[in-house]
């Protein structure tokens, strides 16, 4: 029995949570899983309901879990909180307390999509298929921080050690080996003396895994060579700060926030599943959220925290096949017939259940 955590959160979270939960539920069915589920508070959710962004209740449930599926947190009722009580906080608090030291941020254009995309077709015609693994607890957003008002200075340290720097672009190179073995490294060891230890240990790592084509960039060229070559990646490693711009920056080749998946994992314990985008409190209750970014993500959870690569396969394939068929959120709603949240997700689910 596996067990999932469910965290629908604020916003459109609990809309899109609720699609990939009847996804899993057809998908369960479908493969004989035993999982057993159970919800809890997080974010603006969790401040109401329990006076904390991660309440206690709620992180022993994710550590005591497989896998965690999160909707979005945050929203303009529980913006004037500071501190550890901020609902990014909360997050951040999750995800150092379920030591998931990497994110992974599948970048796909669909086919079905190309026209979504702002960059010129014939630059992704053949497919765009990018695997951006960010490391997730370390680095500057995690490193010393302070102010000194009298001088007016502030200043964030950015550090790495060269353990972090291993585990994650070992864990790069795995994901590569199943994918077109590629894995570019990118870094700012022209200027940064951290990125000269990320490069230098990146290498070494890249020694041990000889069946794996390392190359290395520095991440402004990176950022220009996403959109001029985009097709020239594979996997992208690189660190906490670099990887959450770089991550954004590809998200938008694709067309929509609303269809991007991602996982966070460590080296044991519960994955954390989530889509790329928050919480929408502009479209949330109307049902118009796009709820795919989810139902990707809880491919992502079959795949590596239940293991089960045919059934994220089936997840994915039934994705593919109705957008193919036409049917679009209002987000990515170019030519196609605009359903809602709610029909989406049972459209997929329907697809996978009669298929
Ligand atoms: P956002 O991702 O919530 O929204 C940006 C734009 O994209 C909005 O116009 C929104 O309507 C649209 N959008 C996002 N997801 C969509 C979907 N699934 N379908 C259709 N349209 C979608 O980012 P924001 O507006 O900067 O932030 C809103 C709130 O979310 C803030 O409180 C922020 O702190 C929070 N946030 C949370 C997370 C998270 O939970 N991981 C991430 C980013 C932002």
């Amino acid at each position: 029995m596996k067990k999932i955590v469910w965290l629908p959160g604020d916003g459109i979270g609990p809309e899109v949570l609720t699609q990939a939960r009847r996804v899993v539920d057809v998908i369960a069915d479908k493969y004989g899983l035993e999982l057993s589920h159970s919800e809890e508070l997080v974010g603006g959710a969790g401040i109401d309901g329990a006076g904390h962004p991660f309440p206690e209740k709620t992180k022993k449930a994710c550590l005591e879990s497989d896998a965690v599926m999160l909707g979005a947190v945050g929203g303009p009722k529980w913006d004037h909180f500071t501190g550890e009580m901020r609902c990014e906080s909360g997050l951040l608090a999750m995800r150092k307390a379920l030591n998931v030291y990497a994110n992974l941020r599948p970048v796909r254009v669909f086919q079905a999509l190309i026209q979504c995309s702002p960059l010129k077709n014939e630059r992704i015609q053949d497919g765009l298929d990018i695997m951006i693994v960010r490391e997730l607890t370390g680095g500057i957003y995690f490193g010393e921080k302070g102010s000194d008002e009298s001088r007016e200075t502030a200043w964030d340290t950015m550090g790495y050690s060269r353990m972090e720097v291993e585990r994650i672009v070992r864990l790069a190179c795995d994901l590569a080996r199943k994918r077109s073995k590629r894995v570019t490294s990118v870094d700012k060891a022209n200027v940064l003396v951290v990125s000269q230890l990320w490069r230098k240990t990146a290498g070494a790592v890249a020694q041990e895994n000889p069946d794996i084509s390392m190359d290395y960039l520095y991440v402004d060229n990176t950022a220009m060579q996403l959109v001029v070559h985009p097709e020239r990646f594979d996997v992208i490693v690189t660190g906490n700060l670099f990887g959450d711009i770089l991550s954004d920056e590809a998200a938008v080749l694709t067309g929509s926030l609303g269809m991007l998946p991602s996982a966070s994992l460590g080296d044991s314990g519960p994955g954390l599943y989530e889509p790329v985008h928050g919480s929408a409190p502009d479209i949330a209750g109307q049902d118009m959220a796009n709820p795919i970014g989810t139902i990707l993500s809880a491919a992502m959870m079959l795949r590596y925290s239940l293991g089960n690569e045919a059934a994220a396969k089936e997840v994915e394939a039934a994705v593919d096949a109705v957008l193919d068929q036409g049917y679009r959120t209002a987000d990515i709603a170019q030519g196609g017939t605009v359903i809602g949240c709610a029909e989406m997700g049972s459209r997929i689910a329907e697809y996978i259940k009669n298929n």
